[in-house]
């Protein structure tokens, strides 16, 4: 049975998540064995990774002690991440104790920001590789296999993988990841990711298009388009598939009508929008199509001018406020999702209350709330002093997830005795008789199965009779025989 979960980008459920050997007829020798950490586009990496080894003769498993090669691809964004791979990497040793031909590589960001570093401190690692060299593997493995250890951590300007197709080993056969870009040019001073994925580049705007048309012809019926900003995806010298032999450039605006426009019955949505980059040409292309759902995953961090200045991520509490006012005049019911940081360098009890009273303005659907963890090499680490306690970052955490378990229950109970319009994405979790699926502005929907016809992929109008924190209870609309 299939679990669904309730958010697409950061999902703490499918952490080390092992790919499953579904569809694959493994008659192959070696076989790898992928556990992937961090956010949807590092779920969506291992998904090329896949591909690049099946293509190479590998098989698949999803058990570690039938492996012949073990791959982590790793997450660098708080220190806890990358010491739960530590700790990941120290249950491979007694394998490669009774398998000395095991490989064991380690993908991602933790591979770019240590780079041969981790092969001097973990001695059971064979290969290093970063986000951008993955296309250099299969060479690397086979470097590996004569006992000298591989790496490859090279960041590119152009590398996207857009030739390459995914393959779904994990998929409820419904929904998929779509990357669109890579990397990320802007320099939020807490933050990671532009030294381990690199600059920012957008993909092909026709290979895009092409991998979501193959997915709905495939019988998909829902595509996340991602990318770590994802409204400044600028893609400049298009196909003339896709563009009928102009020379513009496609913006995230376009991109997404493209999108829309392959199927009313294919759902799209997207991960992450930057409040200083969304623009009023993507909210009016999400109202124009029913089919882009109105949900939108706007981070602030935080609701002090002071701290985003100091996180510089370019705007301030007022042009955040004014970004969600914009959005909800645009869409109205759209829902809206944040992530937050708390205890933050110099964070004062007053900068911490504008958090949480920016919160009760926003009343968002859902929120990824974390206290702040300094990462080595970036602006904050170099300019700044990590000088709240972290009793005190905890605490601060707790009362923003306190508030917003409130909010987000509210925001449930809203939704009773509403209609949705649910993609069914397979069975409940709980019972075989129940089907679960997202509704359009992203909320899990559990109804019993009473129409015969109803099968995973399809469209259901449901109504909300009942709610829980996490999930709506609902009845099918749809008449028997539909
Ligand atoms: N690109 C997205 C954006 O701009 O919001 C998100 C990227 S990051 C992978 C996901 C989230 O991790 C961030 O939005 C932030 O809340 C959190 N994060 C990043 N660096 C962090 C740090 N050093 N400590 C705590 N949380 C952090
Ligand atoms: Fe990190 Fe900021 Fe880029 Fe998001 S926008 S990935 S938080 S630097």
């Amino acid at each position: 049975m299939f679990e669904l979960t309730r958010d697409t980008f950061h999902d703490e459920s499918r952490q080390g998540e092992a790919f499953a050997t579904i569809a694959i007829a493994d008659t192959s020798k070696k076989k790898f064995y992928i556990e992937s950490y961090g956010c949807a586009m590092n779920f969506a990496d291992s998904e090329v990774v896949a591909s690049i080894l099946i293509d190479q003769g590998f098989g698949v498993t999803q058990n570690c002690e039938q492996a012949d090669l073990i791959l982590l691809n790793t997450c660098s964004i708080r220190e806890k991440a990358e010491l739960t791979v530590r700790k990941r990497l120290t249950e491979f040793r007694g394998l490669k104790k009774d398998n000395p031909g095991l490989l064991v590589g380690v993908l991602g960001c933790m591979a770019e920001r240590l780079k041969s570093k981790f092969i001097e401190e973990e001695k059971l690692v064979d290969l290093v590789v970063g986000p951008d060299a993955y296309r250099t593997l299969p060479g690397l493995i086979e470097e590996a296999e004569t006992g000298q250890k591989g790496v490859n951590v090279l960041l590119s300007r152009e590398e996207t993988y857009g030739d390459i197709s995914p393959i779904r080993l994990n998929s409820n056969g419904v929904t998929a990841f779509v990357s669109i870009m890579r990397g990320c040019n802007n320099m939020c001073s807490f933050c990671v990711v532009p030294f381990t994925r690199g600059r920012e580049r957008s993909r092909d705007a026709y290979s895009i298009i092409k991998e979501c048309e193959d997915l709905f012809a495939n019988g998909y019926r829902e595509v996340t388009l991602l990318g770590q900003n994802v409204d400044s995806y600028l893609y400049t010298n298009p196909s003339p598939q896709v563009q009928k032999g102009t020379n513009s450039a496609t913006t995230f605006a376009l991109l997404l009508e493209m999108v829309a426009k392959i199927s009313p019955l294919l759902r799209v949505r997207f991960s992450t929008s930057h409040p200083k980059d969304i623009t009023d040409d993507v909210l009016f292309t999400m109202a124009k199509y029913e089919n882009i759902c109105n949900y939108i995953h706007l981070p602030v961090q935080s609701g002090s001018s002071r701290m985003l200045q100091m996180m510089n991520r370019t705007y301030t509490r007022e042009w955040y406020i004014s970004k969600v006012n914009r959005i909800r005049e645009i869409i109205p019911g759209c829902g809206l999702s944040t992530d937050m940081i708390t205890g933050f360098c110099t964070e004062t009890e007053e900068d911490h209350k504008e958090t949480l009273s920016l919160m009760e303005y926003c009343e968002y659907d859902l929120a990824y709330m974390y206290y702040y963890s300094e990462r080595p090499g970036t602006l904050a680490e170099r300019k700044y002093k990590d000088d709240v306690p972290e009793e005190t970052k905890k605490r601060r955490l707790q009362e923003v997830i306190a508030l917003h378990r409130i909010q987000s229950l509210v925001s449930m109970q809203k939704e009773v005795g509403k209609t949705a319009r649910v993609l069914v994405e397979g069975n409940s979790k709980k019972s075989d008789e129940h089907w679960a699926g997202r509704s359009d502005i992203n909320k899990v929907v559990v109804f019993r199965k009473s129409n015969n016809n109803l099968t995973k992929g399809c469209y259901a109008d449901v109504l909300i009779t009942g709610c829980t924190a996490g999930t709506l209870i609902g009845k099918s609309l749809t008449p028997k025989g539909e």
